[in-house]
């Protein structure tokens, strides 16, 4: 089950003071609404009862898709404290993730919901921004890039965040990924420790200077 309570919050328009309902966990499998509010992006969304102006206000939680086997212990803003141990024996057995920002989050959900490693996909990603896969039409240096999602074809959507915040879009082949998931598999560097890692950019780029 999820499990949810309240935090008192100030909005900081009118102060007038007011509820944030906080999800401590959310279970994917047993509140498809829940999940839906967070892909569809109104979960983290406080709007204020008096003055009507709505804010972001992410909050930490525990995401768990017992279907597709992954727990996600996810960070808005910066990891902090104490990893999370998964009280529930069986969720051993999970890909377990940490997570910071609310996109990134996103991504990793649908990664593993696609059934695809998200250490393939973070490697093509080093190689992308690296200037190693070059995109034609998108100038990926430096930007921020996300995974979106995988087609009827196989093939894997991304897409670009540019220094205004404008968005470009890309797809990549299926035969691509599998190059990469091969260097995932069989490179030593990139086996995972058990727990909740963070796997990102800086996890691959940290690994490729050794
Ligand atoms: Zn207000």
């Amino acid at each position: 089950m999820s499990s949810c309570r309240y935090r008192s919050v100030t909005c900081p328009n009118c102060q007038h003071q007011g509820q944030l309902e906080v999800w401590d966990t959310i279970n994917a499998d047993a509140d498809p609404v829940l999940k839906k509010k967070l892909l569809d992006e109104f979960l983290f969304h406080w709007t204020c009862p008096n003055c009507k102006r709505t804010y972001f206000a992410p909050w930490e939680t525990i995401y768990q898709d017992k279907t597709n086997k992954f727990v996600l212990s996810f960070h808005p803003f910066e990891e902090k404290g104490e990893p999370f141990n998964p009280a529930d024996p069986s969720l051993r057995r999970f890909t377990c993730r940490s997570v910071t920002g609310f996109y990134r989050l996103k991504e990793k959900i649908y990664l593993f919901e696609s059934g695809l490693s998200d250490v393939a996909i973070e490697l093509m990603k080093y190689y992308i921004l690296n200037g190693h896969i070059k995109i034609e039409g998108i100038d990926t240096s430096g930007r921020e890039l996300y995974f979106s999602d995988q087609g009827k074809d196989e093939s894997l959507g991304f897409y670009v965040v540019g220094q205004h915040r404008d968005v470009s879009t890309f797809r990549l082949p299926p035969s691509l990924y599998h190059q990469f998931l091969e260097m995932a598999d069989s490179d030593g560097r990139f086996t995972i420790k058990e727990g909740f890692v963070s796997i990102d950019y800086h996890w691959v780029n940290a690994l490729m200077r050794r």
